[in-house]
Parts: structure tokens; sequence; C-alpha cells
């Protein structure tokens, strides 16, 4: 069932002076008329602006540069469009050009992890491709705002086979992303050739693509997109659904198709202020998600970005809807809450604390109600000595031609066959005076 409301009708007849559906639905027609000054939002939306905020608007326009899909664009409440959360995400706000000291052109330290151009190896066994610079909304909190609109540039063959030689020699990565900008904002073609180049080296195991498409421009998913993908088979994807509303008729039967192929969908939200900040509203949004076949996968913190203060929220709040979801409803509707670590360190999950105490015989742990409850520790548990030495042990692990690996992080200090027995940083004051 297609539902195209008068809204709709009326920003098409505007955009290309018919209402002709085929266009509304052709994904190059809704990139082509991306909005992406205020004169033409003005007309389009009906929603008006007054000359000094107008000004400031432009300003921030010039410094981080707008785009909105005409299909994203008519899910704006414009009665009530300074509280929409599909206008706070896609529409600019004078609040970005705020920067405050702890903000960061690069708080993920991207640049630093990336061995060869637009390839992030930051992870023992998994990569992260930059394919795209290109999206066709420009999402206000995008982490990644000094890249996305400063150019939109698509790296060509020769410097991408760079990357893909890397994945090729490096035979620990079993798990290859690709990432972007949006890697659907790619030609079938082009995708194409990077998929069956990533596909033909024996030692990827998977692939996945994130992508915001579904939300922003679902009509870039279809039929001969999805062929297309399912020959590259395991393939995963993660999109981008910030707010239940942004789920509607033209998203979900874009979820379908990818679901129906066998795609096995996840979900990536960002924490982010006067959008979601809310545990009704992401309850809501993951139930919805689950519904339509997408396990809800990371709900970021909002990264330390220049031009995100307005949207970061205090980490209590992440908790607090966490919180509110184990235990209360279905563990597969819960995402994993991440702080994406400034400088490089990765993402680092948060939680709740359920684990309130424990002696050596028994733990003290509490529920989602607030029963605390305890668990006994077995009396007579006879941990198996391990070496790494695979071949003498009792236990029936065949790892065939697996690779073994080094014992990283805490995982040493819990390793029988590592004696390191503290992880001291660098730079320790304390170190540094024993050696002088
Ligand atoms: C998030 C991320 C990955 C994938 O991490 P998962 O936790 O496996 O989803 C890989 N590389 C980089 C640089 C990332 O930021
Ligand atoms: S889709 Fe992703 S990369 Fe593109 S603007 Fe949005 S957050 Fe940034």
């Amino acid at each position: 069932m297609e539902v195209f409301s008068p809204y709709q009708k009326n920003i098409t007849k505007k955009i290309g002076k018919t209402f002709e559906i085929s266009h509304w639905k052709d994904w190059k027609w809704q990139i082509k008329h991306r909005i992406r000054d205020i004169d033409t939002f003005e007309k389009i939306s009906g929603i008006h602006f007054e000359t000094q905020k107008r000004t400031k608007i432009e300003e921030t326009i010039s410094e981080f540069p707008m785009s909105i899909t005409p299909y994203y664009l008519s899910l704006i409440d414009k009665d009530n469009y300074e509280n929409d959360p599909i206008f706070i995400q896609s529409f600019p706000s004078p609040s970005e050009l705020v920067v405050h000291k702890c903000e960061m052109t690069d708080p993920l330290a991207e640049d630093k992890d990336s061995p060869v151009p637009y390839l992030m190896h930051r992870y023992p066994d998994r990569v992260l491709l930059h394919v795209s610079n290109v999206c066709s909304m420009y999402c206000r909190h995008c982490t990644r705002k000094r890249k996305v609109g400063e150019v939109d540039s698509i790296p060509d063959k020769e410097v991408l086979q760079k990357g893909i030689d890397y994945i090729r020699q490096t035979k620990q990565i079993r798990d290859v992303l690709l990432s972007g900008g949006d890697p659907l904002m790619l030609s079938n073609d082009y995708l194409e050739w990077i998929l069956s180049e990533i596909r033909a080296i024996p030692h990827v195991e998977i692939i996945r693509i994130g992508s915001r498409v579904p939300a922003v421009l679902p009509y870039r998913i279809t039929k001969e997109l999805i062929s297309m993908l399912k020959k590259f088979h395991p393939l995963w994807l993660n999109t981008h659904f910030n707010h239940p509303r942004e789920i509607t008729a033209s998203s979900k039967e874009a979820l379908r198709l990818l679901a129906d192929a066998g795609i096995p969908l996840g979900n990536q939200s960002v924490l982010l202020a006067g959008v979601n900040d809310c545990p009704k509203i992401i309850r809501k949004l993951c139930h919805k998600l689950v519904q339509n076949r997408v396990r809800p996968y990371y709900l970021y913190q909002c990264d330390l970005s220049r031009g995100l203060s307005h949207f970061r929220t205090p980490v209590g709040k992440g908790i607090e809807i966490i919180e509110s979801m184990i235990g209360h409803t279905s563990g597969l509707a819960v995402p994993t809450y991440v702080i994406d670590s400034p400088g490089g360190g990765g993402k680092i999950p948060i939680m709740p604390n359920y684990l309130i105490s424990w002696s050596t015989n028994k733990v003290v742990l509490r529920n989602y109600e607030g029963v605390i409850t305890t668990y006994k520790e077995p009396d007579s548990y006879e941990p198996i000595f391990c070496d790494r030495n695979c071949d003498d042990c009792d236990l029936q692990l065949n790892l065939e031609e697996g690779i073994e690996r080094a014992s990283i992080g805490i995982e040493k200090l819990l390793s029988d066959a590592n004696r390191t027995i503290a992880l001291v940083p660098e730079d320790n004051e304390r170190y540094s005076r024993r050696n002088q």
C-alpha cells in the first residue's frame, strides 16, 4: 500500500509543476531536487523565517551546508516545526556555530587509524571503508560534518583499490564495513564493483553496509539494487533511524525489500537532545524497528564534534533510557548504549549496574524491578589452565584453519598464558620516575 499525503503532492507540484508519483518515487529525482537553500526551503515547506533569523541561518549554512530530500522534508510537521524531530535533524540551527573548548574536528581520531586513504583499521579483525563522501540528506548531528558537505566526492577505483589491497594483505580482517557518507549514494554498478572485489577476498567473512537511505531516501532501495546486493551474502546492513516518526509507509517498504532479500538489518541511533532524549520515544522507535525486522544495534552518545553541543545530553540520560528498557521490554528491542571514546579508543558500552556486590561464593544482583537477589557461585570449579596450547587441551576446540591471535587489552590480564599483571599508560609519571 502506498500512501502519499496531500503535502507530498503539493511539494512535488511546487518542484515539478505537476504531481507525478513516478517522480516522487524516483530517487534520482529526489536527489536532483534536494533542498539546499533557505528560499527553496521556504517556498516548498511553507515555513517562513524573519530577516534576523534568516541571516543567522545563512551564516550556519555557509559553515555547514544544508541538504534535505523532498521526501524527508515532507515529514516535517510545519505547524510545530520548531519542536519537530525531522526539522531539527535536517534544518541548520545557529547553535551549530557555538564552539566549545572540548569539541574537536576529528574527535574519534579517525585520521590517525587510517593506514591507507579512506580505510580505517581500529579494531583487530574489522575495518571501515569510506566509499563515498556523499549523503542525500545532511544530518545536522553528523560526526563527520567536516567531511560530509565539504565536497561531495566519491573516491575513484584507483584510490579504493588501495584500501581493497590492504584488506587482501591483512589476513586478520574478517569483517568489512562500507561506510561514508552513504554507500548507497553510489551507482549500482560502482557499488557492485566494490562488493565483488571485497567478496573475492577469501578471509573476508562478512560485509556490512551502513546507510541512512532507508530513513531519508527510501526510494533508493529499488528492486535492481536488491537483486545486486543479494549476490554478496553474507551481507548485513545497518541503518540509522532516530525517531519513530521517520518510520513511514515508504521506509517500511524499503526495509521489507531488504529483509526479504535475506539481508539482516540493524539500526544505529544517536541520542539527541530535543529529538529523542526520552525513554518513551526510544522505546517506541525500537518497537517499530523490531516490527519491521530491524534489530536495534547501537544507541550512540553524541560525539564531541564541532557544532554538536546543542545536541548533547548527559550520559545519565542514556543510562535512564536503557534502564527503562532492559527487562521491561523484549531484549531484542534493546540497543547497546555506547560512547565512542574521544581520541580513538573505539566504542565503549555503558549499562546501568546490575551487579551490586559479591563475595567469594555469592554475587548480589538486582533486577529491573529493584528486586535484590543472589546467585550462588559453584563450590567446586576446576579452572582449566590455559597456556593457549590448544593441542594439549581437554576442551574440544577444533580451530582447524583458524588463525591464532594474541590476546590484547583486559583480555590479556585475564589470560593464564600471559604474564602481564598491569596495563600502564605510556606517560605514567610514576614509571618515568623509576626509569630515571
Ligand atoms: C564501529 C566501528 C567498527 C565496527 O564495530 P562493531 O562494534 O563491530 O560494529 C569498525 N571500525 C570502526 C572504525 C568503527 O567505528
Ligand atoms: S547519513 Fe550519516 S554520514 Fe550522512 S550526514 Fe547523516 S550522519 Fe552524516
